[in-house]
């Protein structure tokens, strides 16, 4: 049902192309093993000439038939290992991947063990996890109070985590009088939950800095060990010192490494300049499902999603920079807490749609880098199209049940002599559940938000609708070539 859909919005925003991808075992890697096949048969040629006789003669040629079938049967298998009789790998087209990529576990302050953290996301039918505990990557060996564990998610979260893995797995131990379980690294349960094509997980990890008092945090996913936060005098310098550190990682271990600017209201720590002048930044959270992240602002403060259109236009008016692409995420830390409950993050609430060929950390990575993706924090489109000839962005919605659906077009302008409003503007409105804009081509960018008229599944608060936010478009042809290289 995912390949369905189609998403060709970010061909403006990428030189990546998904159908460059080869199968496992490409057209000519097949034509050399049939090659060799026939090269097999051909050794054994001459003893099947009709000028030989005799037992020598015929036995060289069933010798040889069975050398012969010996060497198809070999390269039969070859084919199979290589997965060229694999379907699903040799086949495979772009999809649609759900995933989220900021969560807690244990191993910071979580919950719950990571297992059972990554076991909600894949019985909630997600493609991919990266658990993004603050400074720390799950590695080693960690034992963590019984009784801590308990203060944290409740008197059923051992007993649960029990249920779902079982005796044999949970490992638990009494020091100084003392009850302690086990918390299992990273490397020792993905197995267990992983499956190809179905579920992924991603080794993640929150840089959480503080800066001059306030608050940065930058997720960094696909990591080969834990980066730690590097400071700097102003915000907008250690947001470019931290992701130089994630720069040289990824540079270092030749890992595809993606990192996103979380919850840029937390604690008033992220401004839209600082957003607009980290130009190694590509991308923020639109949306964070923590409620205490000021995601609408206040009265002195701008929305999250102002912010975004404020950074992007500072960026391509004045920066001549990329703008930076919109994330959806949970940033849950309570798995125990009941939907009814109050001021909690749980899971489920933001996510992002990402269109890859294979559901694999360096596709998926790729592709959010490219922008091939939308966020959600409750909508599903079934098509995002954005044609770079005839500059049209348009998207279709798949029905839910009788929610009905307004898409806005939002725009930002270039300075102008006037001083007409220029930032954030809604440039069209659409009711129903295909939408399109066609852009004057005066526009900085263009982007499409689609809201319904019901609410999420679980409401940060209480008036909230679910909506998908696409990234923006229309804006390559400002950038200069150096700025485009990045
Ligand atoms: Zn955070
Ligand atoms: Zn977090």
């Amino acid at each position: 049902m995912f390949a369905r859909r189609s998403w060709s919005a970010t061909a403006e925003a990428t030189r990546y192309d998904a159908s460059n991808e080869g199968p496992t075992v490409t057209p000519v890697q097949l034509q050399s093993m049939r090659v060799e096949s026939m090269r097999v048969l051909r050794k054994y040629e001459p003893s099947r000439s009709p000028r030989q006789s005799g037992d020598h003669a015929s036995l060289a040629v069933r010798g040889g038939l069975r050398a012969a079938c010996f060497g198809l049967a070999l390269v039969v298998a070859a084919l199979r290992v290589a997965g060229a009789a694999d379907p699903e790998l040799a086949n495979a087209a772009p999809k649609w991947w759900k995933g989220n990529l900021h969560t807690h576990t244990l191993w910071s302050d979580g919950d719950d063990f990571p297992e059972m953290v990554a076991a909600w996301y894949r019985d909630h039918e997600y493609h991919f996890l990266a658990l993004s505990d603050h400074n720390i990557f799950a590695s080693g060996k960690r034992w963590i109070a019984e009784k801590k564990v308990i203060k944290r998610g409740g008197d059923q979260v051992i007993e649960t985590y029990l249920e779902r893995f079982g005796p044999a797995w949970v490992e638990r131990r009494t020091r100084n009088e003392t009850a302690e379980i086990r918390l299992k690294p990273f490397d020792e349960f993905r197995c267990l939950v992983e499956e190809r094509g179905r579920f992924l997980m991603i080794p993640g990890e929150e840089i959480s800095d503080r800066v001059a008092g306030k608050p940065l945090h930058i997720n960094a996913s696909n990591i080969e060990e834990a980066i730690q936060p590097v400071g700097g005098e102003t915000v907008a310098e250690a947001i470019q010192a931290n992701l130089r550190a994630v720069q040289d990682q990824a540079e270092r271990s030749g890992r595809e490494i993606l990192a996103h600017l979380n919850h840029p209201n937390f604690g008033w720590g992220v401004t839209a300049a600082d957003l607009a002048q980290a130009t190694l930044e590509r991308h923020v959270e639109v949306f964070n499902g923590h409620p205490g992240v000021n995601q609408r602002g206040d009265k002195d403060h701008p929305s999250v999603e102002t912010l975004w259109d404020i950074a992007n236009t500072i960026r391509l008016d004045d920066l001549q920079t990329p703008p930076l692409f919109g994330v959806a995420t949970d940033d849950c830390h309570n798995y125990h807490a009941a939907e009814q409950e109050g001021n909690f993050s749980r899971p489920g609430r933001g996510w992002v749609m990402v269109q890859a060929t294979y559901l694999t950390p360096e596709k998926i990575l790729r592709a959010m880098k490219a922008g091939s993706f939308y966020a959600s924090t409750g909508i599903t489109l079934t098509r995002c199209d954005y044609d770079l000839e005839s500059q049209r962005l348009s998207l279709t919605i798949e029905p839910d049940d009788d929610a009905t659906f307004t898409t806005r077009f939002i725009a930002s302008f270039p300075k102008g002599d006037a001083e007409a409003p220029r930032i954030g503007i809604e440039v069209g409105r659409v009711e129903g559940l295909a939408a399109e804009y066609q852009l004057t081509g005066e526009e900085l960018y263009v982007r499409a938000v689609v809201t319904s008229s019901q609410p999420p599944r679980d409401p940060v608060w209480p008036e909230q609708r679910a909506e998908a936010w696409t990234q923006p478009v229309g804006w390559r042809h400002r950038l200069a070539g150096a700025a485009l290289a990045q």
